[in-house]
């Protein structure tokens, strides 16, 4: 999903859960938007180049599906154990779940999903 979607989409549930959880709706705010991140790191290890309009162009046209270590279920579980001992992975586990929502309907509108969902599925399906 575009960023400027993550933004918008970011701002009005932070902004709906600012009475509730205050002035760590900014965690769950710049999580939403900074989870992509994992897309450059990917183009960065697979192609050896810092050149992001390249690696935006990359993940839009690539017909292979792909690996996001962020937007795996292994990663939600690692940050849903890790919530239950520290506050603010709480509030990254928020911002890590709004991601994704956003992410599986853009998905599901555009019937295509360019991502592997689970390390291990992604390791079975590479063997
Ligand atoms: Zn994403």
């Amino acid at each position: 999903m575009l960023l400027l979607y993550h933004f918008f989409m970011g701002l009005i549930v932070s902004s709906a859960l600012y009475p509730i959880y205050g002035i760590n709706v900014l965690i769950i705010f710049f999580t939403n938007i900074l989870l992509d991140v994992d897309h450059y790191i990917l183009y960065i290890f697979k192609f050896k180049s810092f050149d992001i309009v390249k690696a935006h162009n990359y993940f839009f046209n690539e017909e292979k599906s792909f690996l996001l270590f962020f937007h795996t279920v292994e990663f939600l579980l690692v940050l849903l154990i890790l919530s239950l001992s520290f506050k603010l992975v709480f509030f990254v586990l928020i911002g890590v779940v709004i991601h994704l929502l956003l992410d599986i309907y853009e998905e599901t509108r555009k019937k295509y999903i360019g991502r592997f969902p689970s390390i291990v599925w992604w390791y079975l399906r590479k063997r």
